[in-house]
């Protein structure tokens, strides 16, 4: 999937993981474990391309930032908690990916396979599905920010 699906994922895992365990230091290490090998199951979904390095720059920037934004709204303690889901959620195309660099720049970086395999996609999905799944994750993080702004134990600025 989408950088953007992965990352609200991260930050929906360890938002549950927090409202489960109220505790600040088990949601970074139970829940960022979960949102790290999260980002493997998602990518048996396989998601439809960009049809463009504008469109896919737009979208990916307006989601993280709507997302970074929402969570510091919920307070600080939930903003560095989003932003770790987000990232942990998405490493290991940090990795493979050389941080984004392979797909900016195809010609001069190269994919690597530490965290995916090639035949990885199980459910290929259609360019609408794919918008679609950046819509929910719109959703989602909305979801999230109000179960952590709510609980007020992380809105302390
Ligand atoms: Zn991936």
């Amino acid at each position: 999937m989408h950088c953007n699906t992965h990352g609200t994922a991260g930050i929906a895992i360890l938002t549950t993981t927090y409202l489960l365990t109220k505790n600040v230091k088990k949601t970074y290490i139970i829940g960022g474990l979960i949102a790290f090998g999260s980002h493997y199951v998602l990518d048996f979904i396989g998601e439809a391309g960009y049809q463009s390095m504008f469109q896919m720059l737009s979208i990916e920037t307006s989601i993280f930032l709507f997302s970074m934004l929402l969570m510091y709204k919920a307070g600080m303690k939930a903003f560095q908690l989003g932003f770790f889901g987000f990232f942990i959620a998405n490493l290991m195309d940090v990795i493979d990916k050389k941080a984004y660099l392979a797909i900016l720049f195809p010609k001069h970086y190269d994919f690597t396979y530490y965290f995916h395999s090639k035949d990885q996609v199980l459910f290929p999905i259609s360019y609408e599905a794919t918008l679609g799944a950046a819509l929910f994750s719109l959703v989602l993080v909305t979801f999230c920010y109000f179960g952590l702004k709510s609980k007020n134990k992380l809105g302390v600025r």
